[in-house]
């Protein structure tokens, strides 16, 4: 597990997991994420989707963001330079 410290300030409040979200038209939520494309195909593209979260420092604001399929993400990102 992740230590539950701050890398900034040392504070140990620190919230974990949170949930970044857009507020799109209608106040619609929508999960905050990074796409990878996978193929090149013109007509439909295939994306890896990775959702962010964030921990955050409840002393000091420091957000650090990560994603829960970094192994997904990276083989997508492995096929998208060999296209
Ligand atoms: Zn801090």
């Amino acid at each position: 597990m992740e230590r539950d410290t701050c890398n900034a300030c040392g504070s140990n409040k620190i919230m974990q997991d949170v949930k970044i979200v857009d507020f799109a038209h209608g106040n619609q939520r929508k999960d905050l994420s990074v796409h990878i494309q996978k193929t090149d195909n013109i007509i439909f593209n295939k994306f890896e989707k990775g959702a962010l979260k964030a921990k955050i420092c409840g002393s000091c604001g420091k957000v650090e963001l990560s994603v829960n399929n970094p192994q997904d993400l990276w083989e997508a990102h492995l096929k998208n330079k060999s296209l």
